[in-house]
């Protein structure tokens, strides 16, 4: 936004009451990477009905608008993003457990979640416990491990819709396939789920959410952030090629880096940031990963992680203009 539309629009958005907001938030504090330049806004409200009256604003103004969860599966530009950031996080976080059916708002921490239903003694949610993010974000990207998806637990998801208005969906709406929710197309914002689970045994459901969780601390990065899986890993590829992990690090590219920005030595489907890394070293990285291996297998390896233009614009981050590696 220009800095006179600016300075008018935020003093309109504190009037609307629509939640906690900074001005030029520098989005690296809002993503896994550590990666990407200013929000023009980053708005953090506290319930649906704050959501809904944030998107008619922006609507009424034309104004881009971005929903992010904890940005685990989000490269930002260096520019950052010139429009509206709407974080579901800490403040929309309420969870209730009524028999096998948890009711949660979007923002509820992913493994919190999966802890709390271990405790009440319900089984499902196992696949779920090492995945940094907020539930919005899962359900969005029908997230899972383990070849699951969240989507195979939700039985309602209330979310806004572009024009401002409430919706509730059913499984049937959201059409859950893999990494893949209907809810993208839709542009829906999710404010809260239902998801159902199994009865099952609380020590048996932890003893499973442990191992998980130390074959991860086994096989991932550590240390140096990261955005977890870059590259899709589909059940047709892993059949005809492999996963990306073994196809990037057959090819001999763990270790291989671009600025800040380098295959890990430890998992070849995970990009960390050594520091300094920006969104350009990374799409470079991605662009010399898919030519080395489409050369060599001829695969063209798709992004699972999603890369924000800076109009606030989301697409696979291997659509991005620079992760070409055509060009
Ligand atoms: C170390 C590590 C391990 C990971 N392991 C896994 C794994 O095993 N399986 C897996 O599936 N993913 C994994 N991820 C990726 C990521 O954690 C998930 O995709 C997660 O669900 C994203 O949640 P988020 O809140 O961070 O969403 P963000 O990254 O903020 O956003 C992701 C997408 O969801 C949208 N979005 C976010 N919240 C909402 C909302 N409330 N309503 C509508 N749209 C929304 C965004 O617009 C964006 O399109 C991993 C990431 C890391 C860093």
């Amino acid at each position: 936004m220009p800095p006179r539309d600016l300075a008018a629009h935020v003093q309109q958005l504190a009037r609307l009451e629509v939640g906690a907001f900074q001005v030029r938030e520098p989005l690296a504090r809002h993503c896994s990477w550590r990666i990407g330049g200013p929000a023009d806004v980053l708005v953090e409200p506290e319930s649906a009905a704050q959501v809904a009256r944030l998107v008619r604003f922006a609507r009424r103004h034309a104004i881009p608008l971005l929903t992010i969860g904890q940005g685990t599966n989000l490269l930002f530009d260096d520019t950052g993003v010139r429009g509206i950031v709407l974080k579901l996080g800490a403040r929309m976080a309420h969870l209730e457990i009524d028999g096998r059916r948890i009711r949660a708002e979007a923002g509820v921490w992913v493994p919190h979640l999966a802890r709390q239903a271990a405790k009440a003694g319900l089984g499902g949610l196992e696949h779920i416990i090492g995945i940094p993010g907020t539930l919005g974000g899962l359900v969005l990207m029908n997230g899972g491990s383990q070849r699951r998806g969240i989507g195979e637990n939700v039985r309602r998801v209330w979310a806004i819709d572009p024009e401002g208005n409430e919706r509730i969906l059913g499984p049937e709406d959201c059409a859950f396939s893999y990494r893949h929710s209907a809810l993208q197309e839709m542009g829906a914002i999710v404010v809260r789920a239902e998801l159902e689970c199994e009865a099952g045994d609380p020590g048996e459901i932890r003893r499973a959410m442990v191992r998980d969780l130390r074959e991860r601390r086994r096989k991932f990065p550590r240390k140096e952030p990261n955005c977890g899986s870059v590259f899709l890993s589909t059940a047709e590829m892993h059949a005809s090629v492999g996963p990306p992990g073994k196809i990037i690090e057959e090819a001999g590219l763990k270790g291989t880096r671009i600025g800040g920005a380098e295959v890990s030595p430890r998992h070849a489907n995970f990009i960390v940031n050594r520091g300094g890394a920006s969104a350009a070293d990374v799409l470079a990285l991605i662009a010399h990963i898919r030519r080395v291996v489409f050369a060599r297998i001829g695969f063209d390896l798709r992004c699972e992680v999603r890369y924000v233009d800076p109009q606030g614009r989301l697409m696979p981050a291997d659509q991005a203009p620079s992760a070409d590696f055509h060009s």
